[in-house]
């Protein structure tokens, strides 16, 4: 499909609907949840989710940042080593590209609410590193709840997955970010879209491959503010 052109895909999973799955585990984060669902409320609600053992091993809960009724929500994999350590998303140098990429693309970081699939740092210990790890499906379904609260409350135009775990947990296990980066799903009214993680983007092998990584990262991110103009003219 043509890039920067909207698909609406009756068959993709409804990104707002989880209770069914969360409801086969024992515990997960729904059992947190607050009955306000102000933003305030899940930030002081999601410091103590005990919803699967990764807040074991982390130093704190990192909830998402950005204003309620920010037109764009990114969504990551899980906070890194800096973000564990400040309690706050996209801080570290990942969250600096970002910042970058938004700014060439014309993104108001103002208007941009930056989260995560899974809100506790998952890692090991290398000597004195701590190496990142993937979270399972079972730790991204049992934090879902606390995205889900995030979607319902920010309520964005448009989502931006960054990276193959984020794509997958809101469109489908099947969705390749390699070949479906920057195409657009519409789903209940909202634009889903999909592109790179900007630590992948870090991780390049020499400087070429930074460059042009990261100008089809900006590129993707053309893309959503096209579409913010074309729906703020329409
Ligand atoms: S990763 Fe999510 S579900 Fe697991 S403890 Fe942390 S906030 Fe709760």
């Amino acid at each position: 499909m043509a890039k920067g052109k909207v698909q609406t895909n009756p068959e993709t999973p409804k990104p707002l609907l989880v209770r069914a799955a969360t409801k086969t585990l024992s515990i997960s984060a729904a059992d947190f949840l607050p009955h306000d669902e102000s933003m305030p409320s899940l930030r002081q609600a999601s410091k103590g989710c005990m919803g699967c053992d990764l807040w074991r091993n982390a130093t704190q809960t990192v909830f998402g940042e950005g204003n309620s009724g920010s037109t764009v929500m990114m969504v990551g994999e899980k906070p890194g080593d800096k973000e564990d350590l400040a309690g706050r998303p996209f801080v570290g140098p990942a969250g600096a590209l970002l910042d970058r990429a938004l700014e060439a693309a014309g993104i108001d970081r103002e208007k941009v609410y930056v989260t995560n699939v899974v809100k506790h740092f998952k890692w090991t210990r290398k000597g004195r590193m701590r190496i990142h790890r993937k979270p399972s499906s079972r730790e991204i379904t049992a934090c879902r709840p606390w995205l889900d609260a995030e979607l319902r409350t920010v309520r964005p135009r448009i989502v931006v997955c960054l990276g193959s775990t984020a794509a997958q947990a809101l469109l489908g296990k099947d969705f390749r970010v390699t070949q479906q980066r920057g195409e657009f799903i519409e789903n209940d009214g909202v634009l889903f879209t999909a592109t790179v993680h900007p630590s992948s983007i870090l991780r390049s092998p020499d400087a070429e491959t930074r460059h042009r990584e990261m100008d089809l990262f900006i590129r993707d991110l053309q893309g959503v503010a096209g579409i913010l103009q074309e729906r703020k003219a329409a």
